[in-house]
């Protein structure tokens, strides 16, 4: 089951913060800070961005839901993501205590 983020194509909202001359640059969005400009493939999740295992309490993967009978409520909504691998994918994070009970009916997934 596929769990990358639902974003396509967001670029980084960029806003300068370096000092003096410096080059330096901060996604209000992501937080994802860069010198010169964000790598193409590294595409904005438009949420804040954890490392992996250092995420907030509370928030969960999808799979975590699962396992506890639960689904988010918005799969489209999520409220931060993990990068995988090497930082060319996120994961979508959701708010436990948002979620609802996963549904018998599965909903289409993974359309490609
Ligand atoms: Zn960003």
């Amino acid at each position: 089951m596929r769990e990358w983020l639902p974003v396509q194509g967001l670029v980084h909202e960029g806003k300068w913060i370096g000092q003096g001359d410096e080059r330096r640059w901060r996604c209000e969005r992501c937080g994802y800070e860069w010198q010169w400009r964000p790598p193409a493939w590294r595409q904005c999740p438009g949420v804040p961005r954890y490392r992996d295992g250092e995420f907030p309490p509370g928030l969960v993967t999808v799979s975590q839901l699962r396992r506890k009978g639960l689904e988010p409520r918005d799969r489209l909504r999520p409220v931060g993501c993990y990068w995988c691998g090497r930082g060319t994918r996120y994961v979508p994070l959701y708010d436990e205590r948002d979620a609802v009970r996963l549904s018998r009916v599965r909903r289409k997934e993974g359309r490609s």
